[in-house]
């Protein structure tokens, strides 16, 4: 098993796959984001991507990027 550096608290975690870049830790608090973000979408529907920044105070960088990679579902 391989260790290497956490993308995002730079701890030390064990690699397990290719596309793991952040420790259980991260990802667990990203999870518990897309949730966040999910059922915010949800209970407020038709918002707009902007109107989910300015309201949640989350990146625009960091929705896009759930969005890119298929964990968030929004339709524009
Ligand atoms: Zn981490």
């Amino acid at each position: 098993m391989k260790r290497i550096r956490c993308k995002k608290c730079n701890n030390f975690f064990n690699f397990t796959t290719m596309d793991d870049t952040i420790c259980d830790i991260c990802k667990k608090k990203e999870l518990d984001e897309i949730n966040f973000i999910r059922t915010y979408v949800r209970d407020n529907y038709g918002i707009t991507i902007s109107d989910l920044v300015s309201d949640t105070g989350i990146p625009l960088a960091k929705i896009n990027k759930y969005i890119d990679s298929g964990v968030l579902e929004f339709k524009y």
